[in-house]
């Protein structure tokens, strides 16, 4: 094992102390990390920032490597990532409900190199993204964890009516071949090559959006689904303070000029044209 601060140049953080809580970015630590699994890392990390548009960032704060835990932790081959520190934006991973662009976009090209990755909808992991490398990068419709994550990009990424449940079902098999389709991708999905590249496409499209659609009635959206996610002694407060803000004339007046249309068509002719 190895033990290093940062990872391609970016400092590790650690954020789960008294002073330094999760969220905040925390302090640099010394981690230890098996050598193979951090090529991997390397590897994983340059592809995601490479086509990320907000680019490098500053800090990378994780919950740890190798931790003295069951698992891959215990031979410091997984890895546990907690949020993404750019110099003006940051990504929490508790924070999906009203990131979901960008959250999915670095998803889609960890997957393309951890065959394991656990995200916000799977148990225990709202807080983290875990990812190991114990088994190979490929498609199981029995997977928990990848049916997740398909079902989350047909929903939010292509707009697809479709139940997150984790579960392969006809519902979840036919918009996989619709979409499929409408990208050009052979199926089965759980051809390795297929798979592949769905993840590419799909993380370059999620960026695309997460560019495009940061419009004033997109965030207005986003701030409407953080509050539907609220405790309900929360959610009645929050939900009658904004809707009184957005029954106002002037704020009706403001938002007037502004349209959340983007065409996902021409979206994802721009990437497959790339
Ligand atoms: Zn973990």
């Amino acid at each position: 094992m190895k033990s290093i601060n940062s990872i391609n140049g970016i400092p590790l953080h650690y954020a789960r102390l008294i002073n330094h809580p999760y969220g905040s970015k925390g302090e640099q630590r010394n981690f230890l990390v098996d050598e193979a699994f951090l090529i991997t890392l390397e590897k994983a990390l340059q592809e995601v920032f490479e086509h990320c548009p907000l680019g490098v960032p500053e800090i990378i704060t994780t919950a740890g490597i190798f931790v003295n835990k069951p698992g891959q932790h215990s031979h410091g081959k997984a890895f546990d990532l907690d949020a993404v520190f750019w110099e003006e934006e940051t990504l929490i991973t508790m924070n999906f409900v009203h990131q979901k662009e960008l959250y999915l976009g670095i998803e889609s090209f960890l997957r393309k190199h951890f065959g394991i990755v656990l995200n916000y909808h799977y148990p225990n992991h709202k807080d983290h993204w875990h990812i190991d490398t114990s088994v190979p990068v490929d498609y199981n419709e029995s997977s928990k964890s990848e049916t997740l994550y398909v079902q989350l990009v047909l929903k939010h990424i292509y707009k697809e009516e479709i139940l997150v449940d984790g579960i392969w079902g006809r519902q979840t098999a036919g918009t996989v071949k619709e979409v499929f389709n409408k990208l050009g991708i052979n199926t089965p999905i759980s051809t390795k090559v297929n798979y592949i590249k769905f993840l590419d496409i799909t993380g370059k499209i999620a960026f695309k959006l997460c560019e495009e659609k940061r419009t004033p009635i997109h965030l207005l959206n986003n701030l409407t689904e953080v509050i539907e996610d609220l405790p309900q002694q929360n959610r009645i407060a929050a939900r009658e303070a904004l809707n009184s803000f957005l029954d106002h004339n002037e704020t009706e007046l403001w938002l007037g000029n502004f349209s959340d249309k983007y065409d996902l068509d021409t979206v994802i002719s721009t990437v497959l044209n790339l």
